[in-house]
């Protein structure tokens, strides 16, 4: 369970501070698929970051199934992501000069797993997003929606509790966004947690729950009610 508590982001700009998440309360339990939604510039992706322990926040609590992630030692916020955490991004961050297989092994060669394994397991996820037929391809000759689901596969690899997703069908068509969130859905009923944002409103109401930021503060609302500031 991912548990945020009083979080609050602040960036200097300039000599100004901005103020960007205010007094965020959000609690994810294990095995949901949530959605966010708000509007441009309103702290999703800072929000994301923080979840995804890829940036800390000004002051709050953060805690993962009853861990204190904040006050945890050093490297600790490196190993949650690494181990517990899957990212999907809109444009896909493939390496363009390597094979869907190669980017695919990448985070296991930074985890060190062994060549034959980490090739048995990246043909495994390959499979499992319906790639087998393209392991060798350089992302160029892949589609959009192949581009996203080479991706999935690489977010999959170290069996991550948890898939965030910033903006996934962001440059999709709808055959392929459909496609993708059909995957999420399927992931989603192994057991694996998935927290995405979306700007369309067709998407976020794929997920069992949705909710709205707005200024950097959390508007959390009932499927489908978009809940008044
Ligand atoms: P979009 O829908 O356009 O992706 P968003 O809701 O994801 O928007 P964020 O990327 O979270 O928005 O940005 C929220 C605000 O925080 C913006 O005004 C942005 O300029 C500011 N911001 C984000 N990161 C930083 C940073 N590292 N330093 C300063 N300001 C930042
Ligand atoms: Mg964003």
């Amino acid at each position: 369970m991912i548990h945020l508590s009083k979080i609050y982001k602040t960036f200097k700009l300039g000599k100004e501070d901005v103020t960007i998440l205010k007094n965020i309360d959000f609690t994810v339990e294990s095995g949901e698929f949530v959605a966010i939604m708000g509007p441009s510039g309103s702290g999703k992706s800072t929000l994301m970051n923080i979840l995804g322990c890829l940036d800390k926040p000004s002051t709050g609590i953060y805690q993962l199934d009853g861990t204190d992630v904040l006050a945890s030692r050093e490297g600790a916020l490196a190993d949650i992501r690494n181990q517990q955490i899957g990212f999907v991004f809109q444009t896909f961050h493939l390496l363009p000069r390597l094979s869907a297989l190669q980017n695919v092994e990448l985070p296991m060669i930074y985890s060190k797993v062994k060549k034959k394994e980490r090739r048995e397991k990246a043909l495994e996820v390959l499979s499992k997003v319906g790639l087998s037929d393209r392991v060798s391809f350089l992302p160029t000759r892949l589609s959009g929606g192949q581009k996203q689901r080479v991706a999935i596969a690489r977010a999959l690899v170290n069996e991550p509790k948890f898939i965030l997703a910033d903006e996934p069908t962001g440059a999709l068509d709808s055959k392929s966004s459909a496609q993708i969130l059909q995957l999420f859905k399927e992931l989603n009923e192994e057991g694996v947690t998935i927290i995405m944002i979306t700007h369309d409103q067709e998407v976020a109401d794929q997920a069992d729950r949705v909710v709205y930021i707005r200024d950097g503060e959390l508007l959390v609302s009932e499927k489908g009610a978009i809940p008044s500031a």
